[in-house]
């Protein structure tokens, strides 16, 4: 069942990324705002970095060939894709899928972090280090993927799992067998950690 209340709350942080004119540049090259899919009363979070063209074009987070895989992945580890909730860092796709730039992951930050506090999930899961500079400042995702971490938020302290993103596992077998060790623990390390 869908939570209305959530949703209108969800909109509404929609609508003031669309009035506060949030990074006119992204904006301009794209065809739609992804905000995020899923269940919106998720117990995970699932962030990755911005929408690539698949997802410009149809307005739902990862549903290209890194969304393919991320289905694969969630799949293996037991974790249905429609119990989780799944969105961005940045909210417009950066033309020809480069890189975000500080300033724009800097602009939406806001808007993931109300976004959050509207689903309240337990666990944030960052995909990629561009979603999990923002929660672990100054840390290396090649030390520190697939552990919980505990970051306090407001007055509230919330999990953060670190994975390394789809998309850079997905041509790259060691990446790609780390990823998937990652995800087939994820279950347990929430279980054993909260
Ligand atoms: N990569 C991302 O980081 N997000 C998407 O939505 C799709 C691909």
């Amino acid at each position: 069942m869908i939570n209305i209340k959530k949703q209108g709350l969800l909109e509404q942080i929609k609508a003031d990324i669309v009035t506060n004119n949030i990074c006119p540049d992204l904006v301009a090259g794209a065809t739609n705002i992804v905000m995020g899919d899923g269940n919106l009363d998720a117990q995970i979070v699932l962030i990755g970095e911005a929408p690539g063209k698949q997802e410009d074009l149809q307005g739902l987070p990862f549903i290209g060939a890194a969304g393919k895989f991320l289905d694969k992945m969630l799949e293996s580890a037991n974790i249905k894709r429609s119990d989780v909730y799944i969105t961005n860092i940045v909210k417009y796709r950066p033309l020809n899928n480069r890189d975000p730039k500080p300033d724009e992951k800097e602009a939406f930050w806001p808007y993931l972090l109300r976004q959050l506090d509207v689903i309240k999930p337990q666990v944030v899961v960052t995909l990629g280090r561009h979603s999990m500079e923002y929660f672990l400042p100054g840390q290396k995702i090649g030390e520190i993927h697939g552990q919980p971490k505990y970051v306090k938020m407001g007055n509230k302290k919330m999990m953060v799992v670190p994975l390394y993103h789809p998309a850079a596992a997905l041509y790259n077998g060691s990446l790609r067998d780390t990823l998937i060790n990652d995800f087939n623990k994820l279950l347990q390390i929430i279980d054993k950690n909260n």
